[in-house]
C-alpha cells in the first residue's frame, strides 16, 4: 500500500485516527457525515410533479372546494366527533357556528398552502375585523389571519387590530410579519408556511420548532422559533406536543378558505447520518459500514480491473479496513494494465475518462500521491 498512497496516508490506523476516510468524490465523510460531496452512491430524491397551479402530486389535498373533501377531512374543533357547522359553496368554504374546524388527521413538520379572504362588507372594528387563524398542533401555534391592510396605528388599547403582533401574518402575540403585503377585504391571499413542531428528547426541549410563512409570495416569518405556546395577552410555556390537528380559527368573522393542501416534510432532526442537528455518530459509522460492505461486493462481483479497483477504492474510503487495503495493492497492476492497453471498459473514452477523474481525485484528497502508478498511467 505504501507504494500506492507514498508519501501521504500509509495505513488504515493512521487515516482513521485522523478520521480522514471516504469516497473520494469530494470532501470526505467524517464522523457526522456518511457521505461524501457530491456522493455518487448517495439516493436520488424522490420525483414530485409540480404544475402551475396546483397542489404537488405528493401532497394531502384537506379542501378541493367541495363538500366531499371538506366532510373528509375537518372535524368542528371543540367537539372532534362532529362535523363542523362551515358552509361549503362554489367551491370555498366559510367560517360559521362557534368554532373551528380541525383536521381529523394530527400533523407535524409540514408544508401547508391555504387561501383565505375576509368579507369585502367588513367594517373595521366591528366584524371582528377578519379575525380567524391557522393553528398548528390543536391550537398551539396560530398564524394569525385579520385585516391588516393598510391599518393605521392608533395606539389605542380599544381599538382592535393595531396591535403588531396580531396582524395578518403574525405569529399571534409573538412575532409581526417582517412586513405587511395584507391585500384588501374582499381579495383572495395565500399563506406558504413550512411549520417545524417542537422537538423532545424525553421530556427534554431540544429545539423550539419555528415557522417560516410566504404572505401572498411574500416572506414575513423566517425561521421564527416559537417562544411557546401563542395566545392572547400571555407567554404561555410548549405544550409537549409533536404533532396534532391543523384548526382553522373561528373567531366569528366570516373568513373564507380555498385550495388547503399539505406535504408531510422530514423532521429536521430525523436525518441522523449528515451532519444536522438530529446526527448520531453511531448511525454514522453504521452507514458507513454498510456501504463499504456494498462497494466491496460489487469489487468481488466485477471481472473488470478498473472497475473492481475502483470500487475497492470507494470501500476503503467509507471505512479504513487492512483487508480492503490488500485487495487495493492486488488490483493495482491490473488496472494500470487495463488503462494502458485500453482493455475492458477502458476501451471506452467516457469511461476513460471517469476512471481518470477518479484517480485525480484521489491525489487531490492527497489519498495517493502524484508518482502512484496509477497515476503515473494516466
Ligand atoms: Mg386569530
Amino acid at each position: 500500500m505504501k507504494s500506492i498512497l507514498n508519501r501521504t496516508i500509509v495505513s488504515a490506523a493512521a487515516i482513521a485516527a485522523l478520521g480522514a476516510v471516504a469516497e473520494p468524490s469530494g470532501d470526505r465523510p467524517d464522523a457526522t457525515h456518511a457521505w461524501s460531496v457530491h456522493d455518487p452512491n448517495r439516493p436520488i430524491p424522490a420525483n414530485v410533479v409540480a404544475e402551475p397551479g396546483r397542489p404537488p402530486s405528493d401532497a394531502i389535498v384537506l379542501f378541493d372546494g367541495s363538500q366531499e373533501s371538506f366532510t373528509a377531512n375537518w372535524n368542528d374543533a371543540k367537539r372532534k366527533d362532529k362535523a363542523p357547522r362551515w358552509t361549503v359553496a362554489d367551491g370555498i368554504v366559510t367560517c360559521g357556528g362557534a368554532t373551528g374546524a380541525s383536521t381529523k388527521e394530527d400533523f407535524g413538520d409540514c408544508q401547508l398552502h391555504i387561501e383565505w379572504r375576509i368579507p369585502e362588507n367588513l367594517v373595521r372594528g366591528t366584524d371582528n375585523s377578519g379575525n380567524s387563524g391557522v393553528m398548528f398542533l390543536d391550537g398551539c401555534y396560530e398564524v394569525q389571519i385579520f385585516d391588516s391592510h393598510n391599518v393605521e396605528p392608533s395606539h389605542s388599547l380599544w381599538k382592535p387590530g393595531n396591535y403588531a403582533d396580531g396582524q395578518a401574518g403574525a405569529v399571534y402575540g409573538q412575532n409581526p410579519p417582517i412586513v405587511q403585503p395584507c391585500r384588501k377585504p374582499g381579495e383572495w391571499q395565500t399563506y406558504d408556511i413550512v411549520f417545524h413542531p417542537p422537538y423532545y428528547e424525553g421530556k427534554r426541549l431540544v429545539d423550539p420548532g419555528s415557522v417560516t410563512v410566504f404572505f401572498n409570495g411574500v416572506l414575513v416569518q423566517d425561521s421564527f422559533p416559537f417562544q411557546g405556546r401563542t395566545g392572547w395577552r400571555h407567554r404561555f410555556p410548549h405544550e409537549m406536543k409533536s404533532a396534532g390537528p391543523i384548526v382553522l380559527q373561528n373567531h366569528g368573522s366570516p373568513v373564507s378558505f380555498r385550495n388547503i393542501w399539505l406535504r408531510k416534510i422530514p423532521s429536521r432532526f430525523a436525518d441522523t447520518v449528515n451532519g444536522g442537528p438530529g446526527v448520531k455518530q453511531g448511525d454514522v459509522a453504521a452507514l458507513r459500514h454498510k456501504l463499504a460492505g456494498e462497494s466491496l461486493k460489487l469489487a468481488d462481483e466485477t471481472s473488470d480491473p478498473a472497475e473492481k479497483y475502483i470500487r475497492l477504492w470507494e470501500s476503503y474510503c467509507y471505512e479504513p479496513d487492512r483487508n480492503t487495503e490488500a485487495k487495493i495493492k492486488a488490483a493495482e497492476a491490473a488496472a494500470v494494465a487495463a488503462y494502458t492497453e485500453n482493455k475492458g471498459t477502458m476501451a471506452d473514452k467516457d469511461r476513460r475518462a471517469a476512471f481518470a477523474r477518479f484517480v485525480n481525485m484521489l491525489v487531490d484528497g492527497r489519498w495517493m500521491s502524484q508518482t502512484s502508478p496509477v497515476k503515473m498511467a494516466l
